[in-house]
C-alpha cells in the first residue's frame, strides 16, 4: 500500500509537471512567480458573483466616478488586498470588508504559487496575495469604459512580451488624479490619445500576459506612480491596512453597469398582398444603432443583403415558393453588438393568370 501511495504521489509531481505550458513570468510587481496557463478555467464556480445589483453598504466617496467595466453578472475571481496591494507579500489577503484570508487554508495553488488554494494542494485558488485589483470572470467578451476619459496606454504593458505581466493592456485616465486600468486583453479597440465615453466598448477580455485563464484585470491607481486604489472601498470594522485608499468610488454608492442602451433588436417580415414576391422587411433598436441585414434562403445560406444608420425598412424580391427569413445585426455608437430574427415568411406560388416564363 505504501509503495503504491508513493507511485501516486510521483504519478501526481509528474503530471502536474507536465504540462509545457507552464511558465515562469512576472506578474505585475515584478515578483517571480510560477503560474500554469489553463489550471483552471476563469469563471470558478464559487466564489463571489458581481451582480450590478448589490449594496456596499458604504456611503460613496466625494468625487465617486466608476461604473462596472462589463454588462452582466460576473464571479470576482480575485480581490484587492488590503494587506500589501503590491505583488509580493504572500502571508495573507485582506478583503474590503475587513475579512483576512490566509495561506493556511489549503496552501499555495500548485499552478499558481501567489494563490491560496481552497482546498488543500487543489488547482482552485480564489484570491492571491499582493493583488492590486480586481479580476473578473470575463471569457472573451466586451469590456467597458468605467468612467469618460482619456486613453493613455492601448498596447501591451511590456512590447513584444506576450506573456509579461497584464499583456495587452488599456489605461484610461479621468481627469480626476486617477486612473482605470484594464489588463489581458484578446482585442483593443481604442487608441492612445483618443477619448472615450462612459460604458463605451474598448476591445474584448482574454488572457494575455500572465493569466491562469481568460479574466479581465481591473484596477484603479493614482496617477504618476501613487500606488493602487480599492474601487469598493474600505468597510472594515479596524482601520484601512492601505492608508492610500480613496473610499468607495462606484458612482452612486455601489457598482452598477453603465447606463447605456443595448440593442434590442426587432425585426419584422411579411409578403405583401397584390405582389406575394415583394417581402417587407423592417428592423428596430432603441439608441444608436447602424445595422446589418442578412437574408436566409431556403437552403440555409445567410448573405449580406443591406445595412441602415438607424432603424429602417427595405423591400426583399422573393421567388414564388419560397421561403425566407430575416436576421438583422445591430452595434450601437458605443460598440455593443446585438442581433434578432424575423419570423419566416413563404412567397405563395404563382396563382394561375401569372406569367410563368
Ligand atoms: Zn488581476
Amino acid at each position: 500500500m505504501r509503495v503504491f501511495a508513493l507511485l501516486f504521489a510521483l504519478v501526481c509531481v509528474l503530471l502536474s509537471a507536465a504540462p509545457a505550458q507552464a511558465n515562469t513570468a512576472l506578474p505585475p510587481g515584478h515578483k517571480p512567480i510560477k503560474y500554469t496557463r489553463w489550471a483552471y478555467p476563469s469563471q470558478v464556480t464559487y466564489g463571489p458573483i458581481e451582480t450590478g445589483q448589490g449594496d456596499t453598504g458604504m456611503a460613496p466617496a466625494r468625487g465617486a466616478f466608476l461604473t462596472l467595466p462589463f454588462m452582466g453578472p460576473h464571479y470576482i475571481t480575485s480581490l484587492f488586498s488590503h494587506c500589501y496591494p503590491l505583488y509580493g507579500d504572500d502571508s495573507r489577503i485582506c478583503r474590503y470588508d475587513g475579512a483576512v484570508a490566509s495561506k493556511g487554508t489549503g496552501g499555495p495553488d500548485p499552478g499558481f504559487t501567489a494563490g491560496f488554494a481552497q482546498t488543500a494542494g487543489g488547482h482552485d485558488y480564489l484570491y492571491y496575495a499582493g493583488h492590486d485589483g480586481y479580476d473578473y470572470g470575463l471569457t472573451y467578451e466586451p469590456i467597458a469604459a468605467a468612467a469618460p476619459g482619456r486613453v493613455i496606454l492601448a498596447n501591451w504593458l511590456v512590447p513584444g512580451c506576450t506573456t509579461c505581466l497584464s499583456g495587452q493592456t488599456v489605461e484610461i485616465d479621468h481627469g480626476n488624479g486617477l486612473i482605470t486600468f484594464y489588463g489581458h486583453m484578446s482585442h483593443i479597440w481604442v487608441d492612445k490619445g483618443q477619448y472615450v465615453y462612459r460604458g463605451q466598448v474598448i476591445g474584448i477580455s482574454g488572457m494575455t500576459g500572465t493569466a491562469t485563464g481568460p479574466h479581465l484585470h481591473f484596477g484603479v491607481y493614482r496617477t504618476n506612480g501613487g500606488g493602487p486604489v480599492d474601487p469598493y472601498g474600505w468597510s472594515g470594522s479596524y482601520p484601512d491596512p492601505w492608508t492610500k485608499d480613496a473610499g468607495n468610488l462606484w458612482l452612486g454608492g455601489s457598482p452598477r453597469f453603465a447606463p447605456i442602451q443595448m440593442p434590442n433588436v426587432t425585426v419584422n417580415a411579411a409578403s405583401r398582398l397584390g405582389n406575394p414576391s415583394a417581402v417587407d422587411v423592417s428592423w428596430s433598436s432603441p439608441g444608436n444603432m447602424s445595422f446589418t441585414v442578412f437574408v436566409v434562403s431556403p437552403s440555409g445560406v445567410r448573405s449580406a443583403w443591406t445595412t441602415s444608420s438607424g432603424s429602417s425598412s427595405a423591400t426583399f424580391q422573393g421567388k414564388p415558393g419560397l421561403t425566407y427569413w430575416f436576421w438583422v445585426s445591430a452595434t450601437s455608437d458605443l460598440g455593443w453588438s446585438g442581433g434578432g430574427g424575423s419570423p419566416v415568411v413563404q412567397v405563395p406560388q404563382r396563382v394561375h393568370g401569372d406569367l410563368t416564363s
